[in-house]
């Protein structure tokens, strides 16, 4: 009744608008950062398992709020996705990761060697303007499409998948590669695999951690390994955290491996030293 009467929020406050509340709270500051380009982007490496080389690097984004709290991008990019500021997260995320690329090849003194991957929201696929983004970016920095790696969730199936197919044949008509992130975790409809031009499947975390101790990960791991060479595609392991894993992938045929015994997310400096040391 006191609640009532005052009526302050702090006395009678149900949870779910609360949770409402800070959902808003974070996307109105999440608007700022992002309009006032804020956000950071590091950089994973991607090594061949056979070679050892660095092949790529995966552009994560990286958000401190400007009283210094380092929000997780597990936290902000469904908050992106929900209100649309993917759209221009995105978008950016585009660009820095390009600009980043020419600047190694600049250091390098022409083509670096590697490629650069950037994460795609189901959304920014849906925009019938993410190609020519994408195209008019890699142009600007002096970029041929070959440079950059697409990585789609299997989300982008649930809206229209035709039109999901020609986005994507547009992507690859450029000369980007595709990778279907987090493979295994999704919708379980396979006939979409047929259906869309895919170049890698990355291996979802959830099923290489643990694998050597566990019979069914281990299982699930190769059946995705031979489901990937029977479709003629190439495979990369995420979460990657012992030298251990990386060769037991290695050798039951697996192209690629990202995780933490290779290096963790760098900022674009550590990221140019690793690869100059690591690739010399
Ligand atoms: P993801 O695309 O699956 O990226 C890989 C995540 O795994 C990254 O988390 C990376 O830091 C983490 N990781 C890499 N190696 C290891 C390992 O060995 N062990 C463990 N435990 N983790 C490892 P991060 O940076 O927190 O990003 C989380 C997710 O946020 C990404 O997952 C991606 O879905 C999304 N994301 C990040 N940046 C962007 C972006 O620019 N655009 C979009 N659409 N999504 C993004
Ligand atoms: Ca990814
Ligand atoms: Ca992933
Ligand atoms: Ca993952």
């Amino acid at each position: 009744k006191r609640a009532k009467e005052s009526g302050r929020s702090e006395v009678y406050q149900p949870a779910a608008f609360t949770i409402a509340r800070a959902q808003f709270a974070m996307e109105t500051e999440l608007r700022h950062a992002v309009e006032e380009k804020r956000l950071r982007l590091h950089y994973q490496p991607i090594c061949d398992l056979a070679s050892g080389r660095i092949t790529k690097f995966e552009a994560l984004a990286r958000w401190r709020t400007q009283d210094g709290r380092e929000i997780s991008p597990t936290e902000f990019i469904p908050v992106a996705e929900e209100s649309g500021l993917i759209v221009p997260l995105g978008r950016w995320a585009i660009e820095e990761a390009a600009s980043t690329l020419a600047g190694w090849d600049r250091a390098a003194g022409g083509n670096s060697g590697v490629r650069m991957a950037v994460n795609l929201s189901a959304i920014q696929l849906q925009r019938d303007t993410v190609v020519d983004v994408i195209e008019r970016t890699l142009t600007a920095a002096g970029l041929t499409g070959d440079r950059f790696t697409l990585e789609l969730t299997e989300s982008v199936m649930v809206s229209d998948p035709d039109r999901i197919a020609d986005t994507m044949l547009a992507l690859k008509g450029l000369g980007a590669t595709l990778a279907l992130d987090d493979f295994g975790t999704g919708y379980s409809n396979l006939a979409y695999l047929q259906k869309l031009p895919i170049d890698i499947l990355k291996i979802d975390r959830s099923f290489v951690t643990g694998m050597l101790a566990d019979r069914d990960k281990l299982a699930i791991v190769r059946a995705i390994l031979g489901l990937a060479q029977a479709l003629g595609m190439r495979t990369t392991a995420e979460g990657v955290e012992t030298i251990e894993l990386g060769q037991t992938l290695g050798a039951l045929g697996c192209n690629y491996g990202q995780g933490y015994v290779y290096a963790r997310p760098l900022d674009a400096a550590a990221a140019w030293s690793m690869l100059a040391e690591r690739n010399a």
